[in-house]
């Protein structure tokens, strides 16, 4: 069956010959037949030269999503493999972990599908047409692969709407657990189905909560924006003296001191529900002829994105910069921050520029002891640099 092409406008190619697997709509320079939205289309540079196969959707900024440089039926076998794949790099990378994203769109070649794995739960977000029409592929491949107990739909994204999708929370496969059970590095995360960020838990600090934690022991920790606690819980059973968590919802916090108890550690580990700025800035001012005496000798700041997009990046910088300079105050000589940006628009340099910026108006001398990078169930692929946005430093404090 001959598919519908789309042939690139010149210029617009090269991209996509190097793997990047989005086609905007308008570097395609005509359609040589209809194809209709969620289907196949094949994509050719200007001179007829074979692209790859991927998904249409003339709703969607992102008119084509392309899945292979060969031509594919995008049949039961396809999501099978792609899947499985997906999974042994995980197994390889992670070989310990039961809870871990198993697909996670771009980075597994799969743009428009997320697959968490919960324990035996598995949740699936389609952010795609062509992939929410195939859920049923994608539902039996996951049957095959992992034997689940539920598989849950969780499509409540508002981005689903760009590509003309409906919201939807279906019970894909067995019965809709009440609450989802996290394990991470041998502490037990429960949360409810329904609520929470992303699919539910941020998996892609795993690796970072263990290695942050065993600069821990001992330690004064605070943890600013601390959600469910996976610093804080991590440090406090790592042997921290005390730990001390920030967060403005009361709804985080309520169930991050339920998950602390259930996992029988709680000497010493405390929430908070505030927000991080006020708490900061009043932890710093000084009255005349008043010193501040730093406290902790371990800061933690993984704050949400300031910024979804370029535009913003000003505003989000100053953000970083006004924290990063109230933890550096508030951290003992020798201490370590531990800090985190998840927001694609500030790339790893751009971050430590703030940084130390941040660490000159205090007064300190930062010195780089960690790097810390989103956990390997969140692949980098870099000829997709969407697919990399957590960055993170630990600097000792000299001063
Ligand atoms: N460190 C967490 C993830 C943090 S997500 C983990 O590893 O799981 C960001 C968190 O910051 C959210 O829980 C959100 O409620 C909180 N938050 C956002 N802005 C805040 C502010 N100004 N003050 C306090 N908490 C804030």
């Amino acid at each position: 069956m001959s598919l519908p092409t789309a042939l690139i406008k010149p210029g617009e190619a090269d991209r996509l010959i190097a793997g990047h697997p989005w086609v905007y709509g308008n570097s395609i320079f005509r359609l040589t037949a209809p194809a209709k939205d969620g289907d196949v289309v094949q994509v050719k540079d200007h001179r007829q030269r074979f692209i790859g196969v991927g998904f249409y959707n003339s709703r969607s900024k992102i008119a084509i999503r392309l899945l292979d440089r060969e031509r594919t039926d995008f049949g039961a076998s396809f999501f099978r493999e792609r899947i499985a794949a997906a999974l042994a790099l995980r197994r390889k990378h992670m070989p310990q972990a039961t809870s871990f994203r198993v697909v996670n769109a771009e980075s597994d070649f799969l743009s428009g599908l997320i697959v968490d794995k919960y324990e035996d739960v598995l949740v699936l977000q389609t952010s795609s047409l062509g992939m929410d029409k195939r859920k049923h592929l994608i539902v039996a491949a996951l049957l095959e692969l992992f034997q689940p107990t539920a598989i849950v739909e969780r499509n409540d994204m508002g981005s689903r709407k760009f590509e003309g999708l409906h919201e939807s929370n279906a019970v894909l496969h067995g019965e809709a657990p009440a609450e989802f059970t996290v394990q991470m590095n041998g502490l037990t995360f429960r949360v409810p189905a329904g609520g929470g960020h992303k699919t539910g838990l941020y998996l892609d600090q795993q690796v970072n909560y263990a290695r942050v934690a065993e600069l821990s022991q001992g330690a004064e920790v605070l943890d600013c924006f601390s959600y469910l606690g996976g610093f804080a819980l991590h440090c406090a059973r790592a042997g921290a003296k005390n730990v001390t968590g920030l967060d403005q919802s009361e709804e985080a916090v309520k169930a991050a001191r339920t998950i602390a108890e259930a996992n029988g550690v709680t000497e010493g580990l405390s929430y908070d529900t505030t927000n991080v700025f006020d708490w900061l800035r009043e932890k710093t001012v000084t009255g005349p002829n008043e010193r501040l005496i730093p406290r902790y000798d371990v800061v933690v700041l993984d704050p949400p994105s300031f910024t979804r997009t370029r535009a913003a990046v000003d505003g989000a910088l100053r953000g970083y910069k006004e924290i990063h300079l109230r933890a550096l105050k508030l951290l003992k000589t020798g201490g370590t921050l531990a800090t985190f940006c998840c927001s694609h628009h500030v790339d790893a340099r751009l971050f430590e520029d703030v940084i130390v910026a941040a660490a000159a108006d205090a007064h300190v001398m930062l010195r780089r002891v960690r790097s810390f990078s989103q956990s390997p169930d969140h692949p980098i692929v870099p000829a997709i640099p969407e697919t990399e946005y957590l960055k993170g430093f630990a600097y000792e404090v000299v001063r």
